[in-house]
């Protein structure tokens, strides 16, 4: 049974090609069984970080299924059968295929290094994908859909597709700002046009399967202006999988490569019906691609499926792009990151990170390594990096490395903000493909932590001697930080290994779903192991590259006087004089003591426009973990002295009665970092 010469389903009422499209068209996976896929890449080149994003991101989603407990299977691959790969490998004196052996290793070690966690990696040039692929041809071919013309157009041959004179932008294909060839050739057709009215059906019965909601408009635009038959072969070539009815084409590479998403679970193997992978994986789950090959993956796929009477993927997703000042990221425009750069410099999870959180999935966004480092400094050493250590160096300072929850031991409001951060994290981020929302859910259980120790002030505990309540909150304390770790696992699954090692809650078994759950009970040893994200000292100067509005401070400042005006005998200064010292309001965001010394702690402050390095003799009278998160008021503009070898660029105002010791100059409301004090 076929669809092909059929009318569109839906127009067929009450009809049985109703029953039969849903049936295999209403393609809603099995919840406990997840099949994901990336594009496949061409091997031109190695993968530059806009590549990266896509395969961080749908390991991020393959990860928390896993979580989720899902039967997953993820798959990644490369795209061979390129004329570009051809010719590339000839320019190296290389085999086609010997060298598409050396760039699978180079691929590998790259998503290895990105701890990018695939099931199964399929190239084009496996017997397994050829078998695929003229299975597919063929079945398209006996329906009537394959039939044989000419082909006489424009053909980018760095897009490895047909273009028409109005794609294109001064004669130029507006991707790669070169001047098409124009071909003239026997071509087979694929009789696209006749399957207008049925995706669009789809499209309707099946809201969710082109996302996001941009794409699924511009998609529909598409199909409702009507689409052409498109050529699905290229005479005279040898470098591809021939056509099973004509030995002398080859399958066009965008016909052969959306084939491999089948072609990975078996599709066109000898398995009896029913017995074959194919039959538990397809249809997929989700197809993740950018958003640049929307059209192929919505339009050409879907409609290659119904030709040869396969049912649809659930879903296409069209993330969009990682730009470099406003350009997209392209090794042939010079406009590329390494993004094992930036695993050498930090690891792949900090990258990973910003990848999924920095950049609203599904819109373009961008990378700088100014922008990297600030949020590396924000999200990871100040913030979660800072919670994991508070909560290990205190158990052991204040508890010999061991928590306990205290019997009937009460949460409260901070187990109900965690498990509602937890449950937005599934139902408003991952479920609904929103990683950077679920990201920052997984961040506001962070804060939860940190938190709990800013209004429990477990130093005073300590010292106080109410040992009860000091389990209470540095449990709890605990409990937020574990959490945020099993959250945080799909996006950084080895520096969260990591936290929850120091948590002691290592060695066990993979995290899962009940993870996620508040423990009222139980006791854990943990292990102060130093810091896991030391901070990065940003230069000044970084806004500017990130284009954000200028801080507007420095208009306050008063013109420039010619001289000093000497003081008035009675001692007194001018407002000039005063006006030279520049108060300003900083927010501390680390706070250590200076080892060897009873009165100086070390802060990172925040002064709105730039991180700075203040060392303030205030030990004897502040706990350094009560000062994280504190405002405070500073002298910016003191020349830089050092003390005990640390050089503090500033000057921490504080009240010192005689005798008695410094108390901070406190402000009612917290004023942002960066605001005049006069
Ligand atoms: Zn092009």
């Amino acid at each position: 049974m076929h669809l092909a010469s059929d009318e569109p389903d839906v127009q067929d009422a009450g009809g049985s090609a109703i029953k039969w499209a849903f049936a295999v068209y209403a393609a809603t996976p099995d919840m406990a069984r997840y099949y994901l896929t990336t594009a496949i890449d061409y091997v031109n080149n190695r993968p530059h970080l806009g590549t990266a994003y896509e395969k961080v991101a749908a390991d991020v989603i393959a990860r928390y299924h896993r979580l989720r407990g899902d039967d997953v299977r993820f798959v990644m691959g490369n795209d061979e059968h390129s004329q570009n790969v051809f010719k590339r490998a000839r320019d190296l004196g290389m085999e086609p295929l010997a060298y598409c052996d050396r760039m699978e290793h180079e691929f590998r070690a790259v998503w290895q290094r990105l701890n990018v966690s695939f099931d199964d990696f399929i190239r084009t040039t496996e017997p397994r994908h050829k078998a695929a692929v003229q299975a597919l041809v063929r079945k398209s071919f006996e329906v009537g859909d394959i039939y044989e013309g000419v082909y006489e157009g424009w053909y980018c041959v760095s897009c490895e597709a047909f273009k028409q004179e109005k794609d294109l932008v001064d004669g130029l294909c507006p991707i790669h700002q070169t001047k098409p060839d124009w071909i003239k050739e026997k071509n087979f057709f694929f009789r696209l046009s006749a399957y207008r009215d049925r995706l669009l059906a789809h499209y309707a019965q099946h809201p969710a399967f082109v996302q996001p909601e941009s794409r699924r408009n511009e998609m529909l635009r598409l199909l409702e202006a009507g689409l052409d038959d498109i050529s699905v072969s290229r005479a005279g070539q040898s470098w591809g999988i021939p056509l099973p009815f004509d030995e002398s084409s080859v399958v066009y590479v965008w016909f052969d490569a959306l084939v491999n998403y089948i072609a990975a679970v078996g599709y066109g193997d000898s398995s009896p019906a029913g017995t074959s992978a194919f039959d538990l994986w397809w249809p997929a789950s989700l197809h993740l691609v950018g958003k640049d090959i929307t059209r192929f993956h919505c339009v050409v796929w879907p409609a290659m499926l119904m030709s040869a009477g396969v049912a649809l993927p659930a879903c296409v997703f069209g993330h969009g792009w990682v730009l470099t000042k406003g350009q997209k990221m392209s090794k042939s425009l010079g406009t590329s990151v390494d993004p094992l750069d930036a695993v050498e410099r930090f690891g792949p999870d900090p990258l990973r990170l910003y990848l999924t959180k920095e950049i609203v999935f599904g819109d373009d966004g961008e990378f700088t390594w100014d922008r990297f480092e600030e949020k590396y400094n924000a999200d990871l050493a100040n913030n979660l990096g800072n919670l994991v250590n508070r909560v290990t160096s205190m158990a052991e300072r204040y508890r010999g490395s061991v928590l306990r929850a205290p019997a009937g031991s009460d949460a409260g409001v901070y187990s109900e903000q965690a498990r509602a951060a937890v449950d937005r994290y599934a139902a408003d981020g991952m479920d609904q493909y929103k990683l950077h929302a679920a990201a920052a859910e997984a961040m506001a259980v962070v804060d939860v932590g940190n938190k709990i120790i800013a209004e429990g002030e477990p130093w005073k505990l300590a010292k106080t001697g109410s040992t009860a309540e000091l389990d209470k909150v540095l449990w709890n304390a605990s409990e937020a930080l574990r959490l945020a770790a099993v959250l945080l696992t799909p996006f950084m699954p080895a520096s969260c290994e990591e936290i929850l090692a120091r948590l002691g809650e290592r060695p066990r078994g993979p995290v899962t779903w009940a993870d996620t759950a508040w423990r009222r009970q139980g006791e854990r040893s943990v292990q102060n192991k130093g810091a896991m994200w030391p901070r990065l000292d940003v230069k000044v100067g970084v806004k500017s590259e990130t284009n954000e509005p200028k801080e507007t401070h420095v208009t306050d400042q008063p013109n420039p006087q010619p001289a000093a005006q000497p003081a008035a005998a009675d001692g007194r200064i001018s407002i000039d004089e005063f006006m030279k010292i520049d108060l300003r309001v900083a927010r501390v965001l680390a706070a250590e003591r200076v080892p060897n010394s009873k009165k100086l702690i070390k802060l990172s402050i925040d002064l709105g426009t730039e991180q700075r390095t203040v060392v303030a003799g205030i030990a004897e009278a502040y706990e350094a973990d009560a000062l994280v998160g504190r405002h405070v008021a500073i002298v910016a503009n003191l020349k830089p002295a050092k003390l005990m070898g640390i050089e503090s660029n500033g000057m921490v105002l504080a009240a010192s009665p005689d005798g008695g010791k410094p108390m901070l100059v406190a402000f009612d409301t917290p004023p942002e970092p960066g605001t005049r004090v006069r």
